[in-house]
């Protein structure tokens, strides 16, 4: 049986990542990894925490119509794979797309079965503290990536559920429910 998909978002610094790696220890969840422009941060590696495109290979895929949805986030391109998606999908597994709230539209436009997750901070406190405490962002990013939270938490009404990550495990664990019975 075909898979089903599900969508992850979420303002930077809210927990996704932290959440999705909890996820990925499911014998029936994936987390589908997207293409960036952005570069890699220390620790990530090519090909597991995303596939890291120059601009101008990013810019081919988006004429060989290789994306399911794509958007600019923070200054930089982000994408859903169409290929990678299909074949875990087509697998039987469950593939959970953590993209921001423009590709969840796109998403959501294409397939309304799509299932749309939210993860809420705590608090806008807690929020900058993450972030600010991961250490992965220059200064410029971390003032966007603030910035750009309150507008984001706007769109979460247009999600199917709203998780706050107050506690990793908690959080996750909603999620499988969430996962487990749609
Ligand atoms: P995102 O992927 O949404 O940008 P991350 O998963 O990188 O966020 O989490 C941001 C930071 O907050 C990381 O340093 C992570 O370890 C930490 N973190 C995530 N969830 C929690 C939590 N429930 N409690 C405390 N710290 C957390
Ligand atoms: P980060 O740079 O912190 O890894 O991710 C920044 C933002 O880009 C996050 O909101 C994340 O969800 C989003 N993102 C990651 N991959 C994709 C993608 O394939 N498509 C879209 N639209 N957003 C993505």
């Amino acid at each position: 049986m075909r898979g089903k998909l599900f969508v992850i978002s979420g303002p930077s610094g809210s927990g996704k990542s932290t959440i999705c790696k909890e996820l990925e220890k499911e014998e029936n969840i994936k987390i589908s990894i997207s293409a960036t422009t952005r570069p890699m941060r220390k620790g990530e590696e090519e090909g597991v925490n995303y596939y890291f495109l120059s601009n101008e290979e990013f810019q081919k895929r988006i004429k060989k119509k290789a994306f399911y949805e794509f958007a600019s986030v923070f200054n930089h391109y982000y994408g859903t794979l169409k290929e990678k998606v299909d074949e875990m999908l087509d697998g039987g597994y469950n593939v959970i797309l953590e993209i921001d709230v423009q590709g969840a539209m796109q998403i959501k436009r294409q397939n309304d079965k799509a299932i749309l997750i939210f993860i809420m901070p705590p608090s806008e406190e807690e929020l900058i503290e993450r972030l600010t405490n991961r250490k992965t962002e220059s200064d410029e990013q971390l003032k966007l990536r603030i910035a750009t939270a309150k507008e984001e938490i706007l769109f979460k009404n247009k999600y199917d559920y709203i998780v706050v990550n107050d506690d990793i495990n908690r959080a996750a664990n909603e999620i499988k429910d969430i996962i487990n019975n749609n």
